[in-house]
């Protein structure tokens, strides 16, 4: 046996059950037994009282008593069932089979005292237990270590795969693993990180004495998966930057030093001007940079990126910030036209609904390099978009964007642009050391001095006069307001607050004020005229869907209030909020919901009521849905772990980071004595199945 070996040649297998449970559980070798790891263990070594028993026991429990009354009752084919009675000291059970042979009916040990184990079941009250595990052996009974359970389904159980069928098929293979397998990890390592040998490791996962030995084999196995991982992006990384060409940006020039010390309305937070001294020393060198820039809504991402823009012009070349909406790229383009308003720094927008003329005009432009900044959605990535020389190229928001797309900026020159890519919401922490593993990561995580926190309130349908009253006021002092709602109309299957008809109801209660509408159907060019109307002032309400979820700013603006806010997922709650508190005036977020709240929606509100901070927020929205969908589908497969938990998991990823860091540093190549175990087993393992190619 290996660990290639086919199941099917395992004892009890054959090809007929190896194909069943290929097409189930698609495990193929006897490495994928391996980790195919027990959902949980049943501790045998406690029994249970009859009297003390719940309705909702969960797991597999153990008693110890006498099986009496056995009876068969009903007639025909599937109908028939055995039952009895089991009693100890403290109360009596219902035993059930629905299948069983007349052998073993008259096997069953009556009267005497015996350990059953199974899972209770409770029908209008009454206890019963079906099909349980018998043990006469009080040894065997009471082992004293834990019982492996596997994840199994009817389907598999049906096919005689129980869960007894995995056990003796997994002690079968465990029992093999000196000869299954190495070490992996440097004596030093495992030495320094009181980490247990691998072999123990997996025979302890599966039959572990105690929930300590558990424990250390649990630990050892997750950190491996970290581990290994870790170094899988950390070798790609030392690759790139050892082949990946870049343009040298070696020149801060006029248009920067201009820009910098006449044209920014405000001093730079000490943490964007950190960032801007690492993205600034990562293009001075000859090699592509591949930047992640994380920062809270409001934190002054904008600023960072044009200065980086500035940099690339200074050094003769042309930058693009690509955003995934048009408003987005609009809001931008607002924004940095009129930063650059007083230097001679060319800039332009292009997307889906720039004009053809106007569009052949950028075209040419671009090529001849008359134009420096491109600001655009996808249109940007459109062959026939070509640049003279593209030095930069800056994703917003990157995570709505494709694999494919983003490696179509890469070729948009013949050395390729540095890549600076911004998240819209703070990213956890777990995630970003491993699914952003390849890239260096830049963090700014101070606000501009002068906001105050936002307010946030959660308030329910009785309250409505009173927070309606509330915005009205704070029009009156001057301020501008944004209501949002889930849909655009009534749905009749979403019992949710739609925007038309409370369009209505708001032009009513404001009666002397100006609403304006911003919703996903209106045309592009109509969205952006009203947002530019709102953003004049002449509008004091904005009537909205998500539409205006990201980017969106209007610093004015004081007033979020967002109906049937149970809705929204958490990082969506805090983008919203993120539209206010962008001047320097007191700013209000106000989460109207129904009164029936799931346990979710309910943690939902109150983390926001509770926190401004995006990076909290993003645990907790991990925690809620998980890692798979904060990334997004298309994405998710590529932190596949088996056992390590991106939620609950962060320090071992983050001491698995440091120790490949480390390792990285001493030994680059790989090529120590020391190393070798490590080297071959990354070499067969992960070679190849890492999906390099992802991020830029
Ligand atoms: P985000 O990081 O969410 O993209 P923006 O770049 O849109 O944030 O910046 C939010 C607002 O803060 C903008 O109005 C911007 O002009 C302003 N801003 C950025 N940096 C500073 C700063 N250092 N001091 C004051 N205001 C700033
Ligand atoms: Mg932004």
């Amino acid at each position: 046996m290996t660990l290639d070996t086919s199941i099917e040649f395992l004892k009890g297998i054959g090809p007929e059950r190896a194909k069943f449970i290929r097409s189930v559980l698609g495990l193929n070798t006897v490495e994928d037994f391996l980790t195919f790891y027990p959902l949980r263990y049943i501790d045998k070594s406690k029994i249970h009282a009859i009297g003390d028993l719940r309705e909702d026991q969960e797991a597999e429990i153990q008693l110890k008593g006498k099986i009496s009354d056995v009876q068969e009752i009903g007639y025909g084919a599937g109908q028939k069932r055995l039952t009895a009675k089991f009693r100890d000291d403290s109360g009596t059970l219902d035993l059930v089979w629905f299948r069983y042979s007349k052998w073993m009916k008259e096997q069953l040990p009556l009267n005497r005292e015996i350990f059953i184990f199974g899972k209770i079941n409770a029908f209008n009250g009454i206890l019963s237990m079906a099909h349980p595990e018998i043990e006469i052996d009080e040894r065997k009974a009471l082992s004293g270590s834990l019982s492996p359970i596997y994840p199994g389904s009817e389907k598999l159980s049906k096919r005689g795969l129980n869960n007894k069928f995995f056990q003796t098929v997994l002690m079968e293979i465990t029992k093999n693993l000196p000869s299954l397998m190495e070490e992996n990890l440097p004596h030093s390592l495992t030495k320094k990180l009181k980490l247990i040998n691998r072999i123990h490791a997996f025979y302890h996962i599966h039959f572990p004495k105690d929930f300590g030995h558990y424990e250390h084999a649990n630990r050892r196995i997750k950190f491996e998966e970290a581990y290994f991982f870790q170094l899988g992006y950390a070798l790609k990384k030392q690759h790139h930057k050892s082949s990946v060409l870049g343009n040298p940006f070696q020149k801060i020039g006029d248009d920067f030093k201009n820009f910098y010390n006449n044209c920014i309305p405000f001093e730079l937070t000490n943490a964007q001007k950190r960032v801007l001294k690492e993205i600034r020393t990562d293009m001075k060198k000859p090699i592509q940079m591949n930047r992640l820039l994380q920062g809270d809504v409001g934190s002054g991402k904008t600023m960072v990126a044009l200065l980086a823009m500035l940099i690339a012009k200074d050094n003769g070349f042309q930058s693009c910030i690509m955003a995934p909406t048009e408003i987005l790229a609009q809001q931008h383009f607002a924004g940095i036209s009129e930063l650059l308003e007083n230097t001679n720094v060319t800039v332009k927008l292009l997307t889906g609904s720039t004009k053809t003329a106007n569009r052949k005009t950028i075209h040419e432009e671009l090529l001849s390099g008359e134009l420096s900044i491109l600001i655009g959605t996808h249109a940007v990535l459109e062959d026939i978009v070509q640049f003279k020389n593209l030095g930069l190229a800056i994703i917003d928001e990157q995570h709505r964007f494709g694999v494919a797309q983003r490696a179509k900026l890469w070729a948009k020159n013949r050395i390729p642009p540095h890549i600076l890519v911004m998240t819209a919401t703070p990213i956890p922490r777990t995630l970003a050391m491993s699914f952003y593993s390849d890239l260096d990561v830049s963090v700014i995580d101070e606000l501009p001095i002068g906001r105050k926190p936002i307010i946030t309130a959660h308030r329910r349908e009785k309250d409505r006069l009173s927070v309606f009253r509330f915005a009205k006021d704070e029009i009156e002092k001057g301020r501008q307001i944004y209501f949002v709602y889930p849909l655009i109309e009534e749905s009749e299957t979403l019992d949710y607050k739609n925007l038309m008809e409370n369009f209505v109801h708001i032009t009513q209660f404001f009666d002397d004020k100006t609403p304006i509408m911003l919703h996903g159907r209106m045309k592009p060019d109509e969205k952006g005229a009203a947002m530019k109307f709102f953003a004049s002032g002449k509008a004091e309400i904005m009537v909205a869907t998500t539409v205006i979820e990201v980017g969106v700013n209007v610093p004015n603006a004081s007033v979020m209030i967002i109906e049937s806010a149970e809705r929204f997922g958490l990082s969506q709650l805090h983008q919203l909020r993120g539209r206010v508190g962008r001047g320097g005036e007191q700013s209000y977020c106000i989460l109207m919901s129904s009164d029936k709240l799931s346990k979710e929606s309910r943690t939902r509100l109150k983390t926001m009521t509770k926190t401004n901070d995006g990076f909290k927020i993003s645990e907790v929205d991990m925690e809620l849905r998980g890692p798979g969908d904060i990334l997004g589908t298309q994405q998710s497969g590529v932190i596949d772990f088996k056992k390590l938990s991106l939620v609950t998991d962060g320090d071992i990823l983050k001491v698995a980071k440091k120790a490949v860091e480390f390792l990285l540093k001493q030994d680059p190549k790989l090529e120590a004595p020391e190393n070798l175990a490590l080297r071959t087993y990354y070499v067969k393992q992960y070679k190849g199945k890492n999906k390099w190619s992802r991020i830029s």
